[in-house]
């Protein structure tokens, strides 16, 4: 036996188990296995196929479950669809009390709910005692005060109606809570598909629904693989789709929602870059890497799991860093001394060893922490990969797993350069003691979170997502809120069809001038150049004769446009004021030549002086709002429970594509540039075909109002094909159609290759002159994504 001088001498670990007595007793009382929880109530369907689940510690089964098919999801849908006018019409104060329920009954099995999450993901009881569950708690007291502040906070707003969501295994219980939490205090109902790896604690939850006595078909819980999830996300009856896990379906998500009107959020992966500064403390540093990339077994989508350590201190560095990983144990997770537990399932653990094993053959170094394995079970050891080119597969590939991959930079330019080299965007960690220099680096890293002197925090307050191909929308705060809910619509809006335009051109009518006739170019970084086809279009008057023409814009004219506008960074990083003295010399120069945009509306689309009168002044208003806004829609500043400052900032997207609608020509396309601009977007816009000429006119107002080139380009031609081509580029992180409803279900569709945001008017009409409905800060949200900085202080 060993006794206390021997361990004195030794400092060996005792073991320090959690009893799993109450999570099995749950278990047991369960002995046919879960059903699934529609509409209140529970239900086996006969016949179904199950599937088991796992302790990936032990390979012991735990459950079985069943494998919900189309029918079982759509029961759930239409259950979800019948709950939802009483669940609205109960009003935010009457759901908060049921959220507030929630996180009660959620606090008071808080440790059985950690060891049930342990036993069936593998992860440590130390991180789902004191990270999971507690951020569970602190979900649903959060948004049960969004629940009851939510008519007063979100004036105009309605929910969207039924949700799909389907939630990753790596947090099984914090992904429900930051998915089921928002849309349930905005008034929308749910149905969850939790992974087939770990569905244990939703199970427990919609128990827990059911307890607290939740009106029935609000929460609806459907268990199964991929193929459940497919069958949720196309369900016609879904209003909205939540979808958190790996990039390559997020992508196939997006594939099958477009055209169908359903809002859509995706939380994917990344190969978040951690960087170390010479000037950073570097023992903080290396205990930021090990809950960087250690934590969860680094099953994290915003895991640390690129260290970018500053060359004249990487040595020092990675010496202290190896240190520290001696010490890191690795086996039971219900083991209160383990730092790392198991991997989730015998796939992933070999998804792990063969990426490991291809960066060998590729000369990679590998160090690995020399404690041994337990002999059973899914693990593998803390591993640190040094020497990998940044253009590697170990550097660019997910490994989801305890994997660092590490190397070095010279200059900060240089780090902000390797940081941001991968189709990735989720997180980012600074490490630096000088505060000024971190606070510069943030804004140049493409990433929704960035930690300064920290990894891996979260909060409910404080939105997390990605930039780039770690997808889109925010969950969590003020933004995930607005993520469950739409501007109300006032009335039915009418649906928005093309006018059909000759190609060919007309005799001139007998009263034409060589002013009216005018042959415009495109507009590409500031100049005025010829199309690529050569052809020009012609323009017609709303008489049918002809006003002029314009160049015919094809593909290699756009990508000129995108490679202009990308390279017009300096709009971007302009101050929010310069760009609103700029917006204002626009309104200035536009109002000058009123006289002469009148008479093109009236020519073009034979509206009536009053109307072309009342289309001119709206426009002047609308440049002058954004104007105003430009320094105005500013964001938020959280403060967790942490000591920590967040500063929720409002970024530009970069490059954005703009289809721009046959109807109020000048009014629609200010109504959607300007809001781009203002927020530090670079354009390329596509205007109405039918009244081109006023876009080309207005190129001439641009040049005069210092609008830097490139800002702004204008390339004419077919809005339906451009659109696609605008909607495939790569360079271009956003698009808003307004056009047809096929036009828009396309670009959703052609998004995919860059996950890029697109906006669309659905095909519907949108009132241009209803300044409530077509401006504002619902189009400046448009416009930006929010990247949440943390700041921790104090001594
Ligand atoms: P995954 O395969 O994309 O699975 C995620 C969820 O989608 C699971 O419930 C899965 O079901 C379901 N699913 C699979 N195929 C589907 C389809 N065709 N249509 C609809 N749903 C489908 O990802 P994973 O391998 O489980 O999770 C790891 C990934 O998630 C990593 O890439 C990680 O970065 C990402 N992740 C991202 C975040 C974030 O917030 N950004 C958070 C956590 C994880 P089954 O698992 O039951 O097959
Ligand atoms: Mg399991």
């Amino acid at each position: 036996m060993t006794n206390l001088s021997a361990l004195y001498h030794s400092m060996d670990y005792g073991p320090a188990p959690e009893s799993a007595q109450e999570a099995h007793r749950w278990l047991q009382a369960h002995p046919s296995g879960f059903g699934l929880y529609v509409n209140g109530s529970w239900n086996t369907p006969q016949d179904a196929p199950t599937f088991q689940t796992h302790n990936p510690a032990s390979g012991d089964v735990l459950a079985t479950c069943v494998e919900a098919g189309p029918e079982d999801v759509d029961a759930a849908v239409q259950a979800a669809r019948q709950a939802t006018t009483p669940w609205q019409e109960l009003g935010g104060p009457g759901r908060a009390r049921y959220l507030y329920a929630l996180a009660r009954e959620i606090q008071k099995h808080a440790r059985l709910l950690a060891v049930l999450e342990t036993l069936d993901n593998g992860k440590t009881i130390r991180e789902t005692r004191d990270i999971d569950v507690p951020l569970v708690i602190r979900h649903f007291y959060h948004h049960a005060g969004w629940a009851q502040l939510l008519e007063t906070e979100f004036p105009g707003h309605e929910p969207l109606g039924v949700a799909g969501q389907i939630i990753p295994w790596n947090f099984p219980l914090l992904m429900l809570a930051w998915k089921v939490a928002p849309a349930l205090a905005a008034g929308n109902t749910v149905v969850l598909k939790p992974a087939e790896f770990t569905p244990l604690t939703a199970l427990w939850f919609a128990e827990c629904c059911d307890r607290i006595g939740l009106p029935p078909g609000v929460f609806n819980l459907i268990t199964g693989a991929g193929a459940t999830g497919a069958a949720l996300a196309a369900h016609p009856g879904v209003n909205k789709v939540a979808f958190t896990g790996s990039t390559e379906v997020g992508k196939r998500i997006r594939n099958v929602t477009a055209g169908s009107g359903k809002r859509l959020t995706l939380e994917l992966g990344g190969k978040s870059p951690f960087l170390v500064f010479e000037d950073a403390d570097l023992d903080a540093a290396v205990e930021g890497v090990v809950d960087a990339i250690w934590f969860n077994q680094g099953q994290v989508c915003c895991a640390g799991s690129r260290l970018l350590v500053q060359e004249s201190v990487a040595p020092r560095f990675l010496e202290k860093l190896k240190r520290r990983m001696t010490t890191l144990r690795t086996g039971d997770p219900l083991d209160k001394g383990m730092d790392l537990g198991a991997i989730v399932a015998p796939v992933q653990l070999e998804r792990i060893r063969s990426l490991v094993a291809a960066g060998h053959t590729e000369g990679v170094e590998s160090w690995q922490a020399p404690h041994p394995l337990p002999e059973q079970g899914c693990f593998f050891p803390p591993t640190l990969l040094t020497g990998v080119h940044p253009s590697s597969q170990l550097a660019q590939v997910e490994i989801f797993g305890p994997v660092l991959v590490s190397s070095t930079f010279r200059t900060p330019a240089e780090a902000v350069e390797l940081a941001n080299n991968t189709h990735y965007g989720l997180a980012a960690s600074i490490w630096s003691e000088n505060l000024n220099l971190a606070l510069h680096i943030a804004p140049q890293l493409k990433a929704g979170v960035v930690w300064i002197n920290s990894t891996n925090q979260f909060d409910a307050s404080s939105g997390f997502g990605g930039y780039r191909e770690s997808g889109y929308g925010r969950e969590g705060g003020h933004e995930g809120l607005l993520e469950y809910l739409k501007p109300q619509a006032s009335g039915a809006a009418k649906p928005l069809t093309r006018a059909t335009v000759p190609a060919t051109f007309p005799a001139l009518a007998a009263d034409a001038t060589a002013a009216v006739h005018r042959t415009a170019k495109l507009y590409i970084g500031g100049k005025q150049a010829r199309p690529d086809s050569g052809y020009d279009l012609p323009v017609l008057q709303a008489d049918g004769a002809l006003a002029g023409s314009v160049g015919h814009g094809n593909r290699k004219d756009l990508r000129n446009a995108v490679e202009a506008a990308s390279k017009a960074s300096g709009w971007s990083q302009a101050t929010a004021h310069n760009r609103a003295q700029v917006l204002y010399f626009l309104a200035e120069n536009l109002g000058a030549r009123a006289d002469e945009f009148q008479q093109r509306l009236r020519q073009l689309t034979g509206a009536s002086a009053k109307a072309a009168a009342q289309e001119l002044d709206a426009s002047l208003s609308r440049i002058f709002s954004y104007a105003a806004w430009a320094d105005k829609y500013e964001g938020r500043v959280h403060q967790p429970p942490s000591r920590t400052v967040v500063l929720a900032l409002n970024e530009p997207l970069g490059v954005v594509g703009v289809i721009c609608p046959d109807e109020q020509p000048l009014l629609a396309m200010l109504s959607l540039l300007l809001p781009n601009l203002a927020m530090g977007n670079r354009v390329v816009l596509v205007p109405s075909r039918p009244h081109a000429l006023i876009a080309t006119d207005f190129y001439q107002v641009l040049d005069t109002s210092d609008v830097p080139g490139g800002a702004v380009n204008i390339v004419t031609g077919d809005p339906a094909e451009l659109g696609k081509t605008l909607a495939e580029h790569d360079d271009v992180s956003g698009i808003w159609v307004c056009g047809s409803a096929e036009e828009g279900a396309e670009a959703q569709r052609r998004s995919c290759g860059n996950l890029k945001q697109v906006w669309t008017n659905e095909g519907k009409a949108i009132n241009w002159l209803d300044r409530e409905a077509a401006e504002g800060r619902d189009w400046l949200r448009r416009a930006c994504q929010v990247k949440n900085v943390w700041v921790p202080y104090g001594e």
